[in-house]
């Protein structure tokens, strides 16, 4: 066990997490950061970043990440990494996080381990991982120059993918199950505009075929039941993500998602645990929003800790 005692433990180093740190190391509060990856999360597997203020020619997700994690270190903030939290136990006097390697004690903690991305659940999708299927257009759509692919989805993820990807690929299906996207407009006006691209409707995936790699991808039409299929070599999916929450389970209060529950404090039912980023109940997943978030959490745990 670290005989340290921690103001504030972090888990998470997104964003959300990252900014939280800024706040507290610069707070002076003995903060230590733990991330099972490498610091910077989803911004590792981002391209340009068009929405983020203060860059208005964009900015690449990576470098924004190490940024964010340099300014936290120079705050004096102590990030470990390839360290994942098994455990959090705050029923003692101090709240107790425990990792493969260490049991840490700490006064407050803040919460922004993030999300995954969800699977479709459709036949042939794990067996051509690596193979053709992916959940990473950023890491793998240049593997694809010149080839057919297949996004599936409606929301901004699988949009804006879908429009980076035609940079590389000859054709991209669109595949979404409704007749509306849910992302945003700009990027749906984009695609329009993109002759790469075609929009195929109302349709739900069945299977993902092939032998050695994906061949094709099968759809259902919703409105006329018949199947149809698409040759395709590579099929991006891109429905949805799920909070990365499991370690909390029963410790905090969560929605029916797993996403934890806050207040505006950004303080969980827990009074020393706080929530920020992608895992919070009610997130829009920007990042701008987590930075906001880690933010809030920090100056709770500020507050929280004036108190103590
Ligand atoms: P999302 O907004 O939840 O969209 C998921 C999409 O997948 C929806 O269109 C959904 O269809 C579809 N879907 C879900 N399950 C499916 C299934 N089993 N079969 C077929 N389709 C299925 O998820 P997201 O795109 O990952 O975005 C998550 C959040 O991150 C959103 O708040 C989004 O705005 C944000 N985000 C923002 C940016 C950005 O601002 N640059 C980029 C990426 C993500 P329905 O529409 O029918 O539900």
């Amino acid at each position: 066990m670290s005989d340290r005692i921690y103001d504030v433990i972090i888990i998470g180093g997104g964003p959300g997490g990252l900014t939280s740190g800024i706040y507290t190391g610069r707070e002076n509060l003995r903060t230590l950061l733990l991330d099972k990856m490498l610091c910077g999360g989803w911004l590792n597997m981002t391209g340009v970043i068009e929405n983020y203020p203060g860059f208005p020619e964009g900015i690449n997700g990576m470098e924004l990440g190490a940024r964010m994690k340099e300014q936290a270190q120079k705050f004096g903030v102590g990030i470990r990494e390839l360290e994942e939290v098994k455990s959090v136990d705050p029923s003692g006097e101090m709240i107790s996080v425990e990792t493969a390697k260490e049991v840490y004690k700490t006064r407050s903690l803040i919460v922004s381990p993030g999300s995954r991305v969800r699977e479709l659940g459709v036949p042939g999708e794990k067996e051509f991982l690596g193979k053709g299927v992916s959940y990473c257009a950023t890491c793998d759509g240049p593997l694809f120059r010149d080839r057919i692919v297949a996004v599936i989805g409606g929301g901004n993820a699988a949009l804006e993918e879908a429009l980076f990807l035609t940079k590389f690929v000859s054709r991209v299906y669109l595949i979404h199950r409704r007749d509306k996207f849910r992302g945003e407009k700009y990027v749906v006006g984009e695609l329009e505009k993109n002759d790469k691209v075609n929009f195929v409707m109302n349709s739900l995936p069945v299977s993902i075929n092939g032998n050695k790699d994906v061949e094709s991808i099968t759809i259902k039409n919703k409105e006329t039941g018949q199947d149809e299929l698409i040759e395709v070599e590579g099929v991006f999916i891109f429905v949805g993500v799920e909070p990365n929450t499991e370690f909390l389970q029963g410790v905090v209060e969560m929605d029916e998602g797993g996403f934890i529950k806050t207040d505006v404090n950004m303080r969980s039912s827990v009074p020393a645990i706080f929530a920020a980023g992608d895992v919070r109940s009610g997130n829009v997943r920007q990042i701008s929003a987590a930075c906001g978030e880690g933010t809030v959490a920090a100056l709770s745990v500020r507050n929280l800790l004036v108190e103590y």
